[in-house]
Parts: C-alpha cells; structure tokens; sequence
C-alpha cells in the first residue's frame, strides 16, 4: 500500500475531511473512505457511523447507505460537489 502522500494529495484528504458525512450530512470533521486504495482523490467524506460502524457503516452491513438509497459512486458524487463550493456553504444542505 502507497502511504506517501505529496502536498497535494494532503491539502486534498485535508479538504474532504472537513466536509460533512456524504450519506447522512452529519457535520464534519469527517473521515475519508478511500473508494480503492491508494487513489487519493477518489475519497469520500463519511462520518463514522457511514463509514465504519458495523451495522450502519460501508464497512458493515451498510444499513444507512441502504436507508439512503446511496452507493459509493453517490457518496462520492456528494463529496466532489462539496469540495467545489466555498466552505461557508459546506453546511447548507443540497
Ligand atoms: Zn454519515
Ligand atoms: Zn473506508
């Protein structure tokens, strides 16, 4: 596994993780799922019930991605958006 991370890849995980949870707008500071190891800006900002709780989690049995009708290409749709508008609008919902 690839943990060397250049200057931008940081800013970027950085960035991510200050968004609210992508599946159920939990507000951030977030985790970052990475969608396929080592592919720094395919991540997704998840709060940790969505990402690793074991009954809710994408790591678990997905329930609250189930409830959301949400798979990880949706989770990440929300992400990019996020990290395209200022960080002042970060908290409105969508
Ligand atoms: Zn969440
Ligand atoms: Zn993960």
């Amino acid at each position: 596994m690839n943990n060397k991370l250049n200057n931008k890849e940081r800013l970027h995980l950085a960035q991510v993780k200050s968004l609210p949870c992508s599946v159920c707008d939990a507000s951030g500071p977030s985790e970052a799922h990475h969608v396929k190891q080592g592919l720094q800006y395919t991540c997704i900002a998840l709060c940790p019930d969505c990402h690793t709780n074991s009954i809710l989690g994408w790591h678990g049995q997905k329930r609250m991605w189930h409830i959301k009708k949400m798979d990880e290409i949706d989770a990440l749709n929300n992400t990019i958006k996020r990290l395209f508008n200022t960080p002042s609008e970060n908290n409105n919902a969508f």
